[in-house]
């Protein structure tokens, strides 16, 4: 039905891709599971491609928009974190990218939150402790005691999006929270949030009176049982809040000795020397992580160390590795449906062409007038 555009797609991203061929696109895929070596992206877009279907694993730079110059028209990336995509490059080399917010931000707050709990209540020990023929009584307290959730204090670092959906997860489990966010601040959300939370006493359904409000990130260290870590990676310079290494030694011995890190955001937003020596030396009681500084995790990273093995959880960045958050070709569902229409809108010229009206452009700016 449309004009025959050429588009390369660094990974299989299932069903949708027939969406495309449907409408007439020639589509190459590139079919191994791993990220694609830069010089064949470099290669494909020199070959003139119009569209570049792309995920977290790719660098997307000047050298890929120099090779795409007067052709490549458009870049859609399979994730809500674009950091593998250089914004300033993009903007001056006029192309658009887009990204899928909000798709994935219930299942990632979900497995956050799935983290936090199989942390605190050492699930991971005890099904070793069952499947390795170690459960040889019942008691008490040996062989060891987990730490409850309800009632405790959750701090969100960053409401934005999976912020606010992990702040909706805590609630629900009759948690304190704590709300940490330089830039952004839902207040509404919180209100309506501490008003769900007065009903649920209100009316017995909540024991416990619990509570929301925002705070500094000091008394958020400060106070909080849990620390649920949802910012982007900003590195210095592209923000006034940077949050490269915000997990560093400063802010790791800030939090309590008992408390837990959460980390489903970026990797690089903790420093993982620093937090092994906090889970080794005790500054902290644990830590679960679904990223890391550099994917896939080293095979000689201290945070393998057997030493600390049940006080941190390690998971392979499968936060929003839902089977419809993932693959769905309905765009209000699925990355990999909205990665495609957010290609199909630029390269149709959807919304009169005008890609500052694009939903799931990122880079508007570079096209206001
Ligand atoms: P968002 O932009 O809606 O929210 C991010 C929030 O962080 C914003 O409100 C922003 O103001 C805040 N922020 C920025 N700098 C901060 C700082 N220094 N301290 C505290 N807060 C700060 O984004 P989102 O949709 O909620 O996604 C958040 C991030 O989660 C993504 O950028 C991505 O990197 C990551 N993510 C990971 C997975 C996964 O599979 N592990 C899945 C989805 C998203």
């Amino acid at each position: 039905m449309t004009s025959k555009f050429r588009v390369f797609v660094t990974c299989d991203i299932g069903p949708s891709i027939e969406v495309l061929r449907q409408r007439g696109y020639e589509v190459e895929v590139y079919e191994k599971p791993e990220a694609p070596p830069k010089g064949l992206i470099v290669e494909q877009v020199k070959s003139g491609i119009d569209g570049l279907i792309t995920t977290l694993r790719d660098s997307i730079d000047s050298e890929i928009f120099e090779a795409g110059k007067g052709k490549l028209k458009v870049v859609a990336q399979i994730a809500v974190g674009f950091d593998n995509i250089n914004r300033a490059d993009a903007n001056r080399y006029k192309i658009p990218f887009t990204n899928t917010a909000d798709v994935l931000t219930e299942a990632t707050a979900e497995f956050a939150f799935f983290m936090l709990g199989a942390l605190a209540r050492k699930m991971w020990t005890a099904e070793h402790l069952t499947r390795e023929n170690k459960w040889g009584y019942w008691h008490p307290y040996l062989p060891f005691l987990g730490d409850e959730v309800t009632g405790k204090i959750v701090a969100i670092i960053g409401t934005g999006r999976i912020g606010l959906a992990m702040i909706k997860k805590c609630a629900g489990f009759d948690m304190n929270i704590l709300c940490y966010d330089p830039a952004y601040q839902n207040h509404e959300y919180v209100k309506a949030t501490q008003e769900t939370m007065d009903l649920r006493h209100a009316r017995g359904i909540c024991r416990d009176q619990t509570w929301i409000r925002y705070v500094t990130l000091d008394e958020a260290l400060a106070q909080a049982d849990f620390v649920s870590v949802h910012v982007p990676l900003l590195r210095e310079g592209e923000s006034p809040t940077p949050t490269y290494h915000l997990f560093n030694e400063s802010t790791l011995r800030r939090m309590k000795p008992t408390a837990f890190l959460v980390n489903t955001s970026r990797g690089p937003v903790v420093d993982e020397a620093e937090l092994a020596r906090a889970l080794r030396e005790n500054w902290i009681a644990g830590a679960a992580l679904d990223v890391y500084e550099k994917e896939p995790l080293a095979k000689d990273s201290p945070l393998r160390d057997p030493a600390i093995a049940d006080r941190c959880r390690l998971y392979p960045h499968v936060a929003s590795a839902g089977r419809i958050t993932r693959l769905a070709i309905d765009p209000a569902k699925g990355m990999a449906g909205r990665a495609v229409q957010g290609l199909i809108d630029v390269l149709e010229g959807n919304y009169g062409g005008d890609v500052t009206k694009m939903p799931y452009v990122v880079n508007k700016e570079a096209f206001e007038k």
